[in-house]
């Protein structure tokens, strides 16, 4: 069946489901494939459970005669194409966002500062990959004004992928950095893919918003000859620049509209923002966000006003207060540039009494030896009174600190003796589990 005949049924019944446990009536039930599981197997339950269609790729599972299967070549392209038809009907604009770092941090930023002025559909949580983005797109709805889309990663040509889908009429690469190397190959296929986006972008006459802090971004942006740019940066570099004041943990930071690129801006201007996000590389996600809301016509006020009461979740970036100490949980994600980014934050952090519990960067492939060794070499020269190590890739590096297999060998030390009074920085794949330690600490 072609797209445009699938669209048609949905329009008909604009409810999708991938997950067979959760079917309301009326909806269509698209059997998605995962490494597990073939949702093939879940059509006639899907249907019995109240689906009106289900959309199968395997033919043995479309029963001859029932209307109510149609049978395609691929579920997740039908998926994709479904979702682009359904973005198509609408004409507004659409902000594409992917990046090594704080792309969800950012997403989150730019939605919260964008709703100052309009009805704003974007990325909930951390739905960036093939299966997410189309669920996304299939959440736009009339009344939505603008829409804000998170893609993710991790290999040659995934960001080409999505953008035929999502068709963003601007973007922005927060940042590259080394993540994922074992599915990228190299920093320069890492390269490659973010800036995936930049080409398809440059190919429909979009508008970019580049960080000119960030050398590896205007690298790639000026050899694409990128047409229309609009810049931000720190330190009085970028259209819309701004300077850290202080860390303690939480970002402060002022900013302000540079009349002239080399004015002399380096010098903190504007009124001081105080923010709930821990870490300096925060500026760079909240002028992002600062520089999109004006473009769009969102006043400075209600710009500082959304990025003064962002309140982060989902172990990114956040502060936990407890009885016995104070925790940076940051336990969801962590690759070597996330890594020097939050451990250079704790290093200027001036806080008593600080621990580091670092987890395992995955995906690394054969980079994985050489960049936890440069973590721990790094550690030495810093003043953390404690480190703590998990993981088997921490454990193969040459270093006196603490190392433990599991979180719950951590777990268990935790039990033994209890740390009270500290600052304590939880950082590491979410693989490794050590969302589980905030409630113990
Ligand atoms: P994912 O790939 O899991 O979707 P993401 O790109 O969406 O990650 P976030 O979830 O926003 O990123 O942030 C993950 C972590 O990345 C943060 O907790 C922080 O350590 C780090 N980080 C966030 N923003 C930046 C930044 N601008 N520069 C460097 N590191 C950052
Ligand atoms: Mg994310």
């Amino acid at each position: 069946m072609e797209a445009k005949d699938l669209y048609e049924i949905y329009k008909k019944h604009p409810v999708v489901t991938t997950d067979s446990r959760d079917c309301p009536e009326g909806s269509i039930f698209i059997a998605l494939k995962g490494a597990s599981f073939d949702g093939n197997k879940f059509a006639a339950m899907a249907l019995e459970k109240g689906c009106s269609y289900a959309v199968v790729d395997e033919k043995e599972y479309a029963v001859d005669g029932d209307s109510r299967y149609i049978l395609v070549d691929d579920t997740l392209v039908a998926f994709k194409e479904l979702a682009r038809e359904h973005r198509r009907q609408f004409n507004i604009p659409v902000i594409g966002i992917t990046g090594t770092n704080g792309k969800t941090t950012t997403k989150e930023l730019i939605s919260a500062v964008l709703a100052e002025k309009f009805n704003v559909m974007h990325t909930e949580g951390n739905f960036n990959n093939d299966v997410g983005v189309p669920k996304t797109l299939l959440r736009l709805r009339p009344e939505h004004e603008i829409a804000v889309v998170e893609m993710g990663a991790s290999h040659p040509g995934d960001i080409k992928k999505l953008i035929e889908y999502v068709e963003p009429t601007c973007g922005m690469i927060t940042n590259v950095g080394r993540a994922h190397l074992q599915g990228f190959g190299s920093f320069d296929g890492v390269k490659r893919t973010k800036g995936e986006l930049y080409d398809f972008i440059k190919a429909t006459g979009g508008l970019i918003f580049l960080n000119e802090s960030n050398a590896d971004l205007v690298e790639m942006a000026s050899r694409r000859e990128m047409p229309r740019i609009e810049t931000y940066g720190r330190d009085g570099e970028g259209s819309v620049t701004g300077s850290v004041t202080k860390c303690d943990p939480f970002l402060n930071f002022t900013w302000h509209i540079s009349s002239d690129a080399d004015d002399a801006a380096a010098e903190p201007q504007g009124t001081e923002l105080h923010t709930k996000l821990v870490g300096a590389y925060n500026i760079d996600n909240a002028l992002a966000a600062i520089t999109i809301g004006l473009h769009f016509g969102v006043t400075p006020e209600q710009c500082s006003h959304a990025i003064e009461n962002y309140t982060p979740s989902n172990d990114r970036s956040e502060l936990t207060v407890t009885e016995h100490n104070h925790l940076i949980v940051d336990a969801y994600n962590a690759n070597p540039s996330s890594m020097a980014a939050a451990l250079d934050n704790f290093r200027l952090m001036d806080v008593p009494a600080k621990m580091a519990i670092l987890g395992d960067m995955r995906e690394l492939g054969e980079y994985s030896d050489e960049e936890h060794q440069k973590v721990v070499d790094k550690l030495k020269e810093y003043n953390i009174n404690n480190v703590w190590l998990v993981g088997p890739e921490f454990a193969k590096t040459r270093t006196d600190f603490r190392k433990f297999d599991t979180v719950d060998e951590v777990k268990a030390e935790i039990s033994r003796q209890q740390p009270q009074g500290h600052y304590i920085l939880i950082k590491g794949s979410n693989g490794i589990k050590l969302f589980e330690l905030p409630k113990l600490l």
